[in-house]
């Protein structure tokens, strides 16, 4: 019998959202198979805002991606009447010869994107809510901004749901097997099994679980979001004044932060960038965050915008599912090519990618093969590295 639908998904958040949304768009029968409710807070695409930018400092093999990821978010509000995008602008604060403005400044030129080096007077005088040193420097890049991640998820299934994905909610998948013949997978729920000619897994921070045959080491990170009411009110920190910013300390402790557009008592977000990361899953993750821990984000804020950590108003924790060379893992499941496709280890900096993964997704489900560039994100490369590390083990070479 030829298997029930063309496509099942597992985990409808930032990535499997889009996924079912570009798989029902291209004609496929596609089933979503969500744990918890549509855009939840439980995972890693929650908390109102997430940064977008373009002169990318993690690698220059971002950036056509990422201008592909702004053609869809625009096609996304388009089509689902929602507004995701907010390009207030953005900064890479820092040293010159920093990684967030080396790396900015190295991905701008090498693609010809549009944005202006500022000194830390010109930095003082546009923004005078920032307070660099005199050696910081800053790459400021109009096209940058915010998305809405709740907001992202919520048009992504919408628009799935209007091409005829049939979502379902509440449904944890428990376990799947290849069909004889690999003519596909059978998946299974408390409540159903179904079957399907590929699997999609999209499952965040449930990844080291769900994938232990997948060969790729993904670390769960706690990571916090702080909202601070401003000294002064929100007047001087509202998007039409204020861009979102990464600034990196001389230690290489990265903090950033957004505009307030929650209101005039909304207040502001910020974080740290990786910064203390606590070891953690899905189910032992600490959702209290202690009064110390704000304290210390409070200080660190008070450093580069003194008066943006006026009174803490509230904390919510998110997780970074974290991978050795903080790339992405976008590929065929090494264990299993004919049937499964995976896309997890965002490392924290995912969501700005979210609409191009769905494309890849379903170029890789239906197709085998994207046009798009993933090669940094092949499944593979730590399998790799740990033969490689094993072979010069064995032979007794230096480690
Ligand atoms: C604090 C914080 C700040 C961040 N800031 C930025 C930023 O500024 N810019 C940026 O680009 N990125 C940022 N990121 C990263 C980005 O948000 C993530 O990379 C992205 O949201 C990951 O999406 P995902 O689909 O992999 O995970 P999720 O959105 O968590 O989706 C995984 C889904 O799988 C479901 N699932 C798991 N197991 C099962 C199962 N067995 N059955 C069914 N469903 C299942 C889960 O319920 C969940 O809905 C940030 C992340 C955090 C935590």
């Amino acid at each position: 019998m030829a298997p029930t639908y063309d496509v099942i998904v597992l985990g409808l958040g930032g990535m499997g959202s889009a996924a079912v949304q570009h798989l029902a768009e291209r004609g496929a029968r596609v089933l979503g198979l969500e744990r918890f409710g549509p855009a939840h807070a439980h995972g890693s695409s929650h908390g109102g805002s997430r940064i977008t930018r373009q002169s990318y400092f993690e690698d220059p093999a971002y950036v056509p991606l990422l201008l592909r990821a702004y053609e869809l978010y625009d096609r996304v509000e388009r089509d689902s009447g929602r507004e995701i995008a907010l390009l207030c602008g953005g900064m890479m604060v820092g040293r010159p010869e920093c990684r967030t403005v080396a790396g900015a400044v190295r991905s701008a030129r090498q693609w010809g994107l549009p944005h202006e080096m500022l000194d830390a007077r010109e930095i003082r005088r546009r923004f005078p809510t920032m307070h660099p040193h005199d050696d910081e420097v800053a790459l400021y890049e109009a096209r940058a901004g915010l998305l809405r991640p709740e907001t992202t998820v919520a048009a992504h299934l919408q628009l799935a749901a209007q091409a005829g994905a049939e979502l379902r909610f509440e449904e944890p998948v428990t376990g799947w097997e290849e069909l004889a013949g690999g003519r596909g997978v059978r998946v299974h729920t408390a409540e159903n099994s179904c079957t399907a000619g590929h699997l999609v897994i999209c499952p965040g921070a449930w990844a080291p679980g769900l994938l232990a045959d997948l060969g790729v080491p993904i670390r769960i990170e706690r990571q916090v979001m702080y909202w601070f009411a401003p000294e002064g009110g929100t007047e001087p920190y509202l998007p039409r004044r204020q861009p979102v910013f990464v600034w990196e300390e001389a230690d290489g402790v990265q903090v950033y932060g957004f505009p307030a557009i929650d209101g005039p008592s909304g207040g502001v977000k910020v974080a740290f960038f990786r910064k203390n990361g606590a070891p953690c899953t899905p189910d032992t993750i600490d959702r209290a965050v202690a009064p110390a821990e704000a304290e210390e984000m409070a200080a660190a804020m008070r450093r580069v915008t003194p008066t943006l950590p006026g009174t803490f108003l509230r904390a919510v924790t998110c997780m970074y599912s974290t991978t050795p060379d903080e790339h992405f893992v976008i590929g065929r499941h090494p264990a299993h090519p004919g049937t499964t496709t995976v896309a997890c280890g965002f490392s924290g900096h995912g969501f700005k990618f979210a609409p191009v993964v769905g494309e890849i997704m379903a170029d890789l489900a239906l197709d085998g093969r994207t046009a798009h560039p993933i090669g940094l994100f092949d499944p593979h490369r730590f399998a790799a590295a740990a033969t490689t590390e094993a072979a010069v083990g064995a032979r007794g070479g230096a480690r």
